[in-house]
């Protein structure tokens, strides 16, 4: 396994930012790490590359315990940070060489040329990183994270703040690294998911809510569905969610409501034959399918 955590639970205080937290992700995967605004992803990604220690449980990167070998598994590990910090003042290629000092790699010059045309700096190569375009700056941070050749690459949100075209050029970029290395990728987009990832790990305050391949979680939510009714006058909510099949109801106007059915069943004429039952006739009906954006949002947004 490339990366295994297993029961981890991070405390800041009283908070708990993780809650007995496992996955593992396998060499050679392409992992979205997916959750709103401190759901406790770049908790994990800082526990996984050994930057801060977990309360409880057992982290691994290439089957070594990251708090038992902290150096043997920094060198397997690269890792862009949330922030992406970098040295405004330094060049590109005197960074670079900076941090290959730093890993005390030998042929600096070959691994600096190479990795600059990997992230495509070549243009950019000899100007001061403070000068450098966001989009640029994510690609020396990524170098950076290259530049030892390590197995896993932890990338915390390394599409935030850039614009459209940048975006897309750094998709591709990691899509690219992506196919030679074990990646870990969190973001707060499902789309970034959906056009980078193989599989889809899901965390909301702190606890894993979904964990599947991307393809899978699109099915299996895309196969519930919403449906739209009005009714012409008021009906029993209570018999209304007693319907076989009905999963959950929800008031959307007046005598109008999104009814969510069980995968397989149709619930559509149980819900003519009910309108019968309560005297009244059905104005509106309407099938929609759930997105994989509105699955993030149902998952992310219900009560723990
Ligand atoms: P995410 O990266 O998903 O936005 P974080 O891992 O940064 O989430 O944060 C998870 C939770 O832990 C948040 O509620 C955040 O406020 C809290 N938190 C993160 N870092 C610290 C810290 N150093 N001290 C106290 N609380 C923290
Ligand atoms: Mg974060």
């Amino acid at each position: 396994m490339s990366i295994v955590v297993e029961n981890v639970t991070k405390l800041y205080g009283e908070q708990k930012a993780l809650d007995n937290v496992s996955f593992n992700i396998q060499p050679g995967e392409i992992v979205g790490f997916l959750g709103p605004n401190g759901a406790g992803k770049s908790t994990m990604m800082k526990i996984i590359t050994g930057f801060i220690p977990a309360n409880e449980g057992k982290t691994e990167v290439c089957n070594l315990d990251v708090t038992v070998h902290p150096l043997k598994t920094k060198h397997k590990i690269g890792y862009l940070a949330e922030q992406n910090p970098l040295y405004y003042d330094m060049y590109v290629r005197e960074y670079l060489s900076f941090i290959a000092g730093v890993f005390k790699l030998k042929n600096n010059k070959e691994i600096i040329n190479s990795i600059i045309k990997t992230v495509g700096l070549s243009l950019e190569q000899n100007k001061k990183i403070g000068a450098l375009s966001k989009g640029y700056k994510q690609r020396v941070g990524l170098a950076q994270a290259l530049l030892h050749d390590p197995e896993v690459l932890i990338l915390d949100e390394p599409t935030t703040g850039l614009d459209p075209n940048q975006l897309e050029e750094i998709r591709n970029l990691i899509k690219k690294i992506g196919s030679q290395k074990t990646v870990m990728l969190s973001t707060h987009i499902m789309q970034e998911v959906e056009a980078i990832c193989d599989r889809v790990i899901i965390i909301n305050k702190g606890k894993i809510v979904a964990n599947d391949k991307t393809e899978n979680l699109a099915n299996i939510f895309n196969k519930k569905t919403v449906i739209k009714i009005e009714f012409e006058s008021k009906i029993n909510e209570k018999q209304l969610r007693s319907i076989d099949g009905v999963l959950k109801i929800e008031h959307d106007g007046e005598n109008q409501y999104l009814i969510q059915s069980k995968t397989n069943i149709d619930i559509r004429n149980n819900l003519f034959q009910f309108a019968i039952d309560q005297n009244t006739s059905v104005l509106t009906l309407q099938k929609e399918e759930l997105k994989l954006e509105d699955i993030f949002k149902q998952l992310t947004t219900q009560e723990t």
